[in-house]
C-alpha cells in the first residue's frame, strides 16, 4: 500500500555505538517510556532543561565531547542497548491486544481527525484539554496495536506562550516553530519530491504539505499551507489553532476536513473508520460523499454509503460552543461544492441549517450529527446533556432514545504517572501491570503498599514540585525585567511539607477559578491556620481573545501578589504539558469548580488521581461518576440538570470542606508523622478510578460502541455497494 516515503533526516553526529538515538528522537515512543526519556536527559540534565525537553535539539547541540563518553561508558551503552531492545519489540509485536481480540481490525485503519493534538511539551499544536485527550487517544492506539491513522494541522506559531505582566494581564507570545528542530517528517512521493495536495477554494486554490510525526506505532499526518506557492494569508491559515477571525476559522476547517480526506488518499489509505473528535472536522462527510458523487452516485446514496463509516465525538455542552458559520460564509467559502454534491444551495444548507435568533447558520455539530452513525458524548451527564441539547434534530423520539451514546474519557496511564510512582507499583503489582491497567482486580493491589512508602514518593514528588518552581523563579529573576513580588507570586516560598492544593487547566469563565476567591479574607485565614499551612498553585492560559478569561487572571493575579498571603498562593505562568505533569504528579489535593454541567469531562483530575493525589470536585462531566463518597471530596450536591447554579453556596460548600475535613484529615498524623487516614483515602481513590478512568478502557469502549458497529455495518454493506455499483450508469 506504501506510496509514499518519509526518511530519517541524516543530519545527526552521532558516535556508531549509540548511533539509533536518532531514530528513537523522531518517534514520540520515548515521551511515556521513561527510561527513553532518561537517554536523552542523562547525557546532560541541566542542558535537558535549558532546552526543554527537545531529543532533537539534545542531540543537535549537546557536543561531540559529551556524545563520546556517553557512547563510552558502560552504564550508559548497557541502558542504550536496553532501550533499543524495547523499542524494536514494540514496532514489531505481532500479538497486540488487538491482534488477539479483534484480527478483522487488522486490514484498514481507524482515521482520527483532530484541530489539536496534545503529545509532548515540545509541540505546540495543543491549546488544552481536547487536545491532550487526542493525543492520549493515539498512545492507546499504538499501545493496542489499533490500526489508526490521524490527521491535524502544523501550527507554524504554534500555541502561544503565555507571560504575566507584573499588573497580572496575560500576554501572549507567538514562537515560529522550525520543522527541523522537531520529529517532523516531510511526506515525499517515489520519486522523492514532497505530496502536496490541492483543496479548491472559489476563487483560487489552496495547497497543503504533509508531514508525519511518528506516535509509537501510529503515524499522525499534519497539514502545512506554509508554501511559496499559496499567498501570504492562505499561508496563514495554518499558522495558528482557532482563529477568531471567522473567515480563517471556516477556510482552516475546510482544510481539515477536505484536505485531511484528500491526504490520506493520497497517500494510499482506505480507513474503515472515519471518526471526528468534535465538529471542526465535520466537513470530512462532505469530502467522502463527493468521492462517490464524483462516480456517478446521487446524493443520497453517496451519504447512504459513507455515514456507516462516520463516528462523531462532541465535547460541549453549550450550543454557543459549536462552530457555526453565517450563511454568507457558506456561499463565499463553499459555493464551487454544492453544484459537485448534486445539491442547491438550499439543499446544501438543509444539510446543516440552525436557527438562531440573530439568524440562519450552518452548524458543524448537525453536519457531523446528521451524516454520522457513531456519536457519542464524552462522560454519563454530558451524555444526557446532549442528548438534550440536539433532540430538535429527532423530533418523533423521546428525549432518552436520541441516538447519541456516550464514551467517558481517559488518559494514558504510562503517559501519566510520575517515575517513582511507576516504580513503586512495578514494585508491588509485578512488571507487567501496564498490561492490565483497566482491570479492577490488579488494582486491589494497591493495598499491599506499605503506608509509608507510598507516603514517601508522595513527599518526593511534592518536593520535586516545590523546587522545579524554585528554579523556574530563579531563572525568571535572572531574565529580568520583573518585579520581586512576581517571583514570590511563582512559588518561591512555598513549603514542600504543607498541604498543596493545585488548580490548573484553560481560564474559561465555566471554569470559576475565582471560586475560591469569593470570601478572601476566609481564604487568607484558611491558608495561614497555625501548624496547618495550606497552600493554592492556579494555573492556566485564557484564549487572547476571550476578554473576560484575561480579566479572571487578572484578578486572581492581584490577589496571589497580596501580602497578607504570605507566598502561600501562587499563580504560574504557561501552563503546558510540562507543567501540567509536574502539577498533576506533586500536589496533594486537585480542585475543580466547573459551573455544571458545563464540564463535558475533565481529565486533569484523572491524572492527578493515578499519582495519588485526591480530587475536590464539582459533581459535573467525569467526577460525577467516579466519586463514590469515599474516593476525594464533593463541592455542593448532585441536583438536577436544570437546577440553578448558586456561586456563594458553591464556595460556602468548597470552604466548609476545606476547613473541616480536608485540611483537618491531611494534618492528622500519627507518631510517625504519616497520615494513614490521608493515604488510605488515595488509595480508595487509586482502586476505583484508575482502572475505569484510562484511556485503555475508554479505547475498548470506542471499539464496542463505535469503531466495531461502523466496521460491521460496513461489512453488511459489501453486498449492497455491488448492486449499486450495477445501478451506476445514470439513468
Ligand atoms: C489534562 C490537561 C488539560 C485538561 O484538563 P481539564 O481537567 O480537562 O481542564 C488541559 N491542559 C493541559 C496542559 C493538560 O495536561
Amino acid at each position: 500500500m506504501t506510496t509514499f516515503l518519509t526518511r530519517l533526516p541524516n543530519g545527526f553526529d552521532l558516535p556508531r555505538r549509540i548511533v539509533r538515538l536518532g531514530e528513537l528522537a523522531y518517534n514520540l515512543w520515548w515521551t511515556w517510556n521513561p527510561d527513553a526519556t532518561r537517554l536523552f536527559a542523562r547525557l546532560d540534565f541541566d542542558h535537558w532543561e535549558r532546552i526543554a525537553h527537545n531529543p532533537i535539539l539534545m542531540l543537535h547541540t549537546v557536543g561531540r565531547s559529551t556524545l563520546n563518553a556517553a557512547a563510552l561508558n558502560p552504564d550508559y551503552t548497557r541502558m542504550y542497548d536496553r532501550v533499543m531492545a524495547d523499542f524494536d519489540r514494540y514496532l514489531s509485536d505481532q500479538h497486540t491486544w488487538i491482534a488477539t481480540h479483534y484480527p478483522e481490525l487488522l486490514g484498514r485503519p481507524v482515521a482520527y481527525f483532530s484541530m489539536e493534538y496534545g503529545l509532548h511539551e515540545t509541540l505546540p499544536i495543543y491549546s488544552g484539554g481536547l487536545g491532550v485527550l487526542a493525543g492520549d487517544h493515539l498512545k492507546e492506539a499504538s499501545d493496542l496495536g489499533l490500526p489508526l491513522v490521524a490527521v491535524g494541522f502544523l501550527y507554524s506559531e504554534g500555541y502561544f506562550t503565555q507571560r504575566i505582566s507584573e499588573d497580572g494581564w496575560q500576554e501572549a507570545i507567538n514562537n515560529p516553530i522550525k520543522a527541523d528542530e522537531h520529529p517532523f517528517l516531510l511526506v515525499a512521493g517515489q520519486d522523492g519530491k514532497p505530496i502536496t495536495i490541492a483543496v479548491e477554494f472559489p476563487d483560487r486554490v489552496i495547497r497543503l504539505r504533509i508531514w508525519e510525526v511518528r506516535v509509537g506505532r501510529v503515524p499522525l499526518y499534519l497539514l502545512d499551507a506554509n508554501l511559496p506557492e499559496n499567498s501570504e494569508p492562505d499561508r496563514a491559515l495554518t499558522a495558528r489553532l482557532y482563529w477568531s477571525d471567522l473567515n480563517f476559522r471556516i477556510a482552516q476547517e475546510v482544510l481539515l476536513g477536505v484536505g485531511g480526506v484528500r491526504a490520506l488518499c493520497a497517500l494510499g489509505y482506505s480507513p474503515c473508520v472515519w471518526h471526528m473528535n468534535e465538529g471542526h472536522a465535520a466537513f470530512l462527510v462532505l469530502e467522502r460523499a463527493r468521492e462517490l458523487t464524483a462516480k456517478g452516485y446521487s446524493f443520497q446514496e453517496a451519504i447512504e454509503q459513507t455515514r456507516a463509516a462516520n463516528v462523531f465525538t462532541t465535547h460541549t455542552p453549550v450550543p454557543a460552543g459549536n462552530d457555526e458559520f453565517p450563511l454568507w460564509l457558506i456561499d463565499k467559502y463553499l459555493a464551487a461544492l454544492w453544484p459537485q454534491l448534486g445539491l442547491t444551495r438550499e439543499q446544501f444548507v438543509d444539510l446543516a441549517r440552525n436557527t438562531q435568533p440573530w439568524g440562519e447558520t450552518f452548524s458543524m455539530g448537525i453536519l457531523a450529527l446528521r451524516h454520522s452513525e457513531g456519536r457519542n458524548a464524552v462522560s454519563e451527564l454530558h451524555g444526557r446533556v446532549a442528548r438534550r441539547m440536539w433532540h430538535f434534530l429527532w423530533p418523533d423520539r423521546p428525549e432518552e432514545d436520541v441516538p447519541i451514546t456516550y464514551v467517558t474519557n481517559g488518559i494514558h496511564t504510562a503517559n501519566w504517572i510520575a517515575r517513582r510512582m511507576r516504580l513503586l507499583f512495578d514494585k508491588y503489582f509485578g512488571q507487567d501491570w501496564l498490561d492490565r491497567v483497566d482491570d479492577p482486580e490488579l488494582w486491589r493491589l494497591v493495598d499491599t503498599i506499605p503506608d509509608d512508602e507510598f507516603w514517601s514518593v508522595r513527599l518526593h514528588l511534592k518536593r520535586k514540585l516545590v523546587f522545579y518552581l524554585r528554579e523556574r523563579a530563579r531563572q525568571q529573576w535572572l531574565k529580568g525585567g520583573v518585579h520581586p513580588v512576581q517571583v514570590i507570586a511563582s512559588g518561591v516560598l512555598l513549603n514542600p511539607y504543607a498541604l498543596t492544593i493545585g488548580f490548573a487547566r484553560r481560564f474559561a469563565t465555566y471554569k470559576r477559578a475565582g471560586l475560591l476567591m469569593h470570601d478572601v479574607d476566609r481564604l487568607l485565614r484558611l491558608i495561614n491556620r497555625p501548624n496547618m499551612p495550606v497552600q493554592i498553585i492556579f494555573a492556566g492560559k485564557a484564549h487572547p481573545s476571550d476578554e473576560p478569561g484575561k480579566q479572571l487572571i487578572q484578578y486572581i493575579y492581584r490577589t496571589v501578589k497580596k501580602a497578607e498571603t504570605g507566598g502561600r498562593l501562587v499563580f504560574l505562568e504557561d501552563y503546558d504539558l510540562n507543567l501540567a505533569h509536574y502539577l498533576v504528579q506533586g500536589v496533594d489535593v486537585w480542585l475543580n469548580t466547573p459551573r455544571r454541567p458545563l464540564e463535558a469531562s475533565g481529565t486533569s483530575g484523572m491524572k492527578a488521581c493515578l499519582n495519588g493525589v485526591l480530587n475536590c470536585s464539582v459533581l459535573d462531566g467525569w467526577w460525577r461518576e467516579a466519586y463514590n463518597g469515599q474516593n476525594g471530596w464533593a463541592i455542593g450536591q448532585d441536583l438536577p440538570l436544570d437546577a440553578p447554579v448558586d456561586d456563594a453556596q458553591d464556595a460556602e460548600s468548597l470552604y466548609s470542606l476545606l476547613e473541616n475535613e480536608i485540611i483537618p484529615l491531611y494534618y492528622e498524623r500519627d507518631d510517625d508523622n504519616i497520615p494513614h487516614k490521608w493515604i488510605a483515602r488515595a488509595k480508595i481513590a487509586i482502586k476505583t478510578l484508575v482502572p475505569q478512568f484510562s484511556t485503555r478502557r475508554m479505547l475498548k469502549e470506542y471499539l464496542d460502541r463505535l469503531y466495531l458497529p461502523a466496521l460491521h455495518s460496513r461489512l453488511e454493506k459489501v453486498p449492497t455497494n455491488h448492486r449499486n455499483r450495477k445501478k451506476r450508469t445514470p439513468a
